[in-house]
C-alpha cells in the first residue's frame, strides 16, 4: 500500500509514522509513505498558501492552487514510477467527514493507494475538495488544529491490517472492535502486582478453559463499557 500525504507540516506526520511498528513496516517495504509539503507547490513568491475567506469571518483558509499543484505532482511522480493503480482514493481529513471506524479501515486496507489531504487553520477552499477528493473522513466529533494527527491515525490503523506489518493476523482479529467486542483483559509478569494475582485459569495450561474465560470476560467487559457494540 502506498500513502501520499499532502500537508503543511510533513514532520508532524512523519515523526509519528517513522517510529515503532509503522516505522519498521516502511523500512521492510510493507508500506510506503510519501510526504509532500503543500508550501513547495505555492505559486506565490513568498510561498503563501492561505488567505482570508470570502464573505468575511475569522481565520485563514488554505488556497486551492497550491493543493491542486501538489496533487498533480503526486500523480505525475506515480506515473514516472510506473505506479498507476485502479483503486486509488483521495481522502480529506475533516471534522465534517464520516467518522472513522474499524470497518472503514478494513475497506481502505484493500486499496493500493491513498492520497490524503491535511487541512489546517480554518480548513481548505471548498472547490479543491469538490474537484479532487473522493471521501472526507473524520476521526471523531471534535475539532483539531490540523489534519496531520488524523492522517497519522488513519495511516496507522489501515497499515496494521496489511500483510507483513504485524507478526500474525491473529493480533488484530481477536482484539477490541475487530472481533465485534472489546478484547478480554490480559496479564503478564509479575504473577502478583500490588497484592493482585493473575486469574488462576490463565496459568492452568487448560486451553479450552482459557478460551472460555476469555470469551466470557470479553462479553462482560463489552456489556459494561460498550453495550452499543453488542446491540449491533
Ligand atoms: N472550519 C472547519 C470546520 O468547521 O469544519 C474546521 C477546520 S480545523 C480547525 C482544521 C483542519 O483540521 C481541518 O481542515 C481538518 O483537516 C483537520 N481536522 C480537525 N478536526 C478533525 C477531525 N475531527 N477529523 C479529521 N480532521 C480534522
Amino acid at each position: 500500500m502506498r500513502f501520499d500525504i499532502m500537508t503543511l507540516f510533513p514532520d508532524m506526520v512523519g515523526n509519528i509514522l517513522g517510529e515503532s511498528i509503522i516505522g519498521r513496516a516502511q523500512k521492510s517495504g510493507a508500506v510506503e509513505i510519501n510526504l509532500y509539503n503543500i508550501r513547495d507547490y505555492s505559486e506565490d513568491k513568498h510561498r503563501r498558501v492561505d488567505d482570508t475567506p470570502y464573505g468575511g469571518g475569522k481565520g485563514m483558509l488554505m488556497m486551492a492552487p497550491p493543493i491542486y499543484n501538489c496533487y498533480s505532482a503526486i500523480l505525475e511522480k506515480q506515473k514516472e514510477a510506473g505506479f498507476e493503480p485502479d483503486n486509488r482514493r483521495v481522502i480529506y481529513m475533516s471534522p465534517a467527514g464520516k467518522v472513522l471506524n474499524q470497518r472503514k479501515a478494513e475497506e481502505l486496507s484493500r486499496l493500493d493507494n491513498i492520497i490524503i489531504l491535511c487541512g489546517h487553520y480554518e480548513g481548505v477552499d471548498r472547490r479543491i475538495v469538490d474537484e479532487i477528493v473522493d471521501e472526507e473522513i473524520s476521526i471523531g466529533d471534535f475539532v483539531l488544529t490540523g489534519g496531520e494527527i488524523p492522517a497519522a491515525i488513519l495511516v496507522d490503523c489501515v497499515s496494521r491490517l496489511l500483510p507483513g506489518v504485524l507478526s500474525d493476523p491473529e493480533c488484530y482479529e481477536k482484539e477490541s472492535i475487530s472481533s465485534g467486542m472489546l478484547e478480554y483483559p490480559q496479564y503478564t509478569r509479575p504473577y502478583e502486582f500490588h497484592g493482585v494475582k493473575v486469574p488462576d485459569v490463565l496459568i492452568s495450561g487448560h486451553h479450552a478453559n482459557i478460551d472460555k474465560w476469555r470469551d466470557e470476560s470479553a462479553r462482560e467487559l463489552t456489556e459494561r463499557q460498550r453495550p452499543d457494540l453488542l446491540e449491533k
